[in-house]
C-alpha cells in the first residue's frame, strides 16, 4: 500500500495535522484506489496561510522577470513529464487520454504564457496638470490569494489561477477538489523543483467546509479566487466579500446551441455532439441545450441521435469517444436527471443508460441522452444537469430562438450555427452571455482571451485568463511625483 501522498505547506511536505486520509477511486473502475492523500483542515489551511503571508513581501520584491524566469522552468518541468500527468489527471477525473492531453498541455502553455507576461508587469505614465510633477500609476500584487478550484478541470484551472497570481507577485493557497486533487500537487512539486521560495505556493486537500472556509475567512487572505457550482459560488463570494477581500467566483452554465434553418444541419450535429458528450458533458462550458428552427428540427434529432449511438464509452485510459463521470454523486445526478425529464414529458430519443454490464460495470458509465421535445418550464432545460444529456428544443423563428436561448438563470457560454451572417451579429448583440461563438461550440476558449459569465455564472467581478487575470490578482497604485 503506497504512503498517502502530502500536502505542499512552506516548501514542505507536511501529513495533515489530524492524520485523516482521503481515497480517489479510479472513475473507470471504482475498484481500484488510484491515490491517497492526506485530508487537511482547519489548522493546516492556517499553516498554509501563514506560510503564505510571511513570504509573500519577498517574492513581490523580487524583479518580475525572475519570478517569470520560475514559472518559465515550471512550464519545462512539466513538459518533461506531460506524459505522467496525462495518464495521472484520466485515472483521478476519468477523462479520455486526449483531452487530458490536450488540458495538460494547456497547463504547460499558461505557465510559458505568464513567465513572458511578467516581463510587462508595470503600470502607465499619464499627462500631469502641475508643473513639474509627473503622475503614474503601478500595478501591485494583491497579497495572499486563496485559489479554490473544482475537480473537472484538475490541473488547467489550478493553473490558470497560481500562474498570474504568481507572476504578479502573489503568495497563493490552493485548494483543489478532493475528486481529482493530484495534479494540483504536481504543479507545486513542479513549482518547487523550479525554485519557487518556500510559502510562496501551498496546496491544502481537504474538504471545503473546512479549508475551503479558512481561506475564505482569514484575514490574512487578500484574494479569493473560485471556480464551482453557482451554489457554492455565491455562499464563497459572500464570505470572502464580508471583510472586503478581493474575490471573483466563476460558476455553472446551461449553455445553448442555436441551430437556424440556414445551417447546415451535419456540421451543426457535429458542434453540438462534441460541445453535449465531449468530456461525459462536465464542462461549464458544455452545449446542454440545442435550440432548434423547425423547418431543420427533424433532421437536426434524428442526426444528433445518431451521433450519441455512435460514440463508444470506455474507460479514459483506452482513449474512446466518451468516459466516465467522475464519481458516484455526478453518476447518480445524471440518472436522475434522464428519469425527471421522462417524468417531464421530453421524449426520450436516446441514452440515459447506467452501462451495468460486462468490464465498465464497475465504473460511472453513462450512454449520452438526447431529449426533444423540451420546453423552458421544464428543469432539464433551466438546471445545470453536468452530465452527457442533452435537451433539444424547437423554435418557430430566429427572435425566438434567441429568447429561448436566454431564458434560464446562467450565461457562461452560447453558440449559434448559422450561415447568415446578420443573424450571426444579431446572436453576438443579443446574447446574454459572457463568451459568444459563431458556427463552433460551446466548449473551448483560448488560454489569453477573457473567460467569465454573465448572470448567475459568475459574480462579474473580474474575468480570469490573460491580461483579466493580471488585473484580478493585482492592484493599482497612483503615484504624483513633484520634482
Ligand atoms: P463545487 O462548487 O462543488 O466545488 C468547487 C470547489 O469549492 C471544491 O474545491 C470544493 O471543495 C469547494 N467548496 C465547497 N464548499 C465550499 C465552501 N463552503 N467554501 C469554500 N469552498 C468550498 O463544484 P465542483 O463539483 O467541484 O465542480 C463542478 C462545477 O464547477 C459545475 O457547476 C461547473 O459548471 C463549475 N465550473 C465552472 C467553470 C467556470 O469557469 N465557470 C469551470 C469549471 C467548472
Amino acid at each position: 500500500m503506497p504512503e498517502p501522498k502530502q500536502n505542499y505547506v512552506n516548501g514542505e511536505w507536511v501529513a495533515a495535522e489530524s492524520g485523516d486520509t482521503v481515497d480517489v477511486t479510479n472513475p473507470a473502475d471504482t475498484t481500484e484506489v488510484v491515490n491517497t492523500y492526506h485530508y487537511g483542515g482547519e489548522s493546516d489551511a492556517n499553516a498554509a496561510v501563514e506560510a503564505a503571508s510571511a513570504a509573500q513581501g519577498e517574492w513581490a520584491d523580487m524583479p518580475a522577470p525572475d519570478r517569470g524566469a520560475i514559472l518559465r522552468e515550471t512550464g519545462a518541468i512539466l513538459e518533461e513529464r506531460k506524459e505522467e500527468l496525462t495518464e495521472l489527471l484520466t485515472r483521478e477525473e476519468g477523462k479520455p487520454l486526449s483531452s487530458a492531453s490536450g488540458e495538460v498541455q494547456r497547463a504547460i502553455d499558461i505557465f510559458y504564457y505568464y513567465a513572458e507576461k511578467a516581463y510587462d508587469f508595470g503600470g502607465t505614465v499619464k499627462g500631469a496638470s502641475g508643473g513639474r510633477t509627473s503622475v503614474s500609476t503601478r500595478k501591485e500584487p494583491v497579497g495572499v490569494a486563496g485559489l479554490i478550484t473544482p475537480w473537472n478541470y484538475p490541473i488547467a484551472i489550478p493553473a490558470w489561477k497560481m500562474a498570474p497570481a504568481l507572476a504578479t507577485g502573489n503568495a497563493v493557497v490552493l485548494k483543489p477538489a478532493t475528486q481529482a486533487p493530484g495534479p494540483a500537487l504536481e504543479l507545486a512539486k513542479a513549482l518547487d523543483e523550479a525554485g519557487a521560495p518556500d510559502g510562496i505556493v501551498n496546496v491544502v486537500v481537504g474538504s471545503g467546509s473546512s479549508v475551503g472556509t479558512t481561506l475564505t475567512d482569514s484575514d490574512d487572505v487578500d484574494a479569493v479566487s473560485f471556480t464551482g457550482s453557482t451554489q457554492v459560488g455565491l455562499q464563497v463570494y459572500d464570505a470572502a466579500t464580508d471583510d472586503t477581500k478581493r474575490a471573483q467566483a466563476e460558476m455553472g452554465g446551461k449553455n445553448p446551441t442555436i441551430v437556424t434553418d440556414s445551417a447546415d444541419v451535419d456540421e451543426a450535429v457535429d458542434i453540438v455532439g462534441v460541445g453535449a458528450f465531449g468530456v461525459t458533458g462536465q464542462a461549464c462550458t458544455a452545449t446542454s441545450r440545442a435550440i432548434v428552427h423547425t423547418d431543420v428540427y427533424d433532421e437536426f434529432v434524428a442526426g444528433i441521435t445518431e451521433y450519441a449511438e455512435s460514440l463508444d464509452i470506455g474507460p479514459g485510459l483506452d482513449d474512446p469517444g466518451m468516459g466516465p463521470h467522475v464519481n458516484e454523486g455526478e453518476f447518480e445526478s445524471t440518472l436522475d436527471y434522464v428519469d425527471i425529464a421522462k417524468t417531464e414529458g421530453a421524449t426520450h430519443e436516446f441514452g440515459g443508460d447506467r452501462v451495468d454490464e460486462g468490464d465498465l460495470s464497475d465504473g460511472y458509465f453513462v450512454t449520452p441522452a438526447v431529449f426533444s421535445d423540451v420546453t423552458p418550464d421544464m428543469r432539464i432545460f433551466q438546471e445545470e444537469v453536468f452530465g452527457p444529456v442533452l435537451a433539444v428544443t424547437e423554435v418557430e423563428d430566429f427572435d425566438e430562438a434567441i429568447e429561448v436561448a436566454n431564458n434560464t438563470e446562467y450565461g457562461l457560454s452560447a453558440s449559434v450555427v448559422t450561415d447568415d451572417l446578420a443573424e450571426a451579429h444579431e446572436f453576438v448583440d443579443r446574447s446574454e452571455s459572457g463568451v459568444v461563438k459563431v458556427n463552433e461550440k460551446t466548449t473551448g476558449l483560448e488560454l489569453h482571451v477573457p473567460f467569465g459569465g454573465y448572470k448567475q455564472s459568475s459574480t462579474n467581478t473580474f474575468r480570469e485568463q490573460g491580461d483579466a487575470a493580471i488585473d484580478f490578482f493585482t492592484q493599482t497604485k497612483t503615484v504624483y511625483m513633484n520634482h
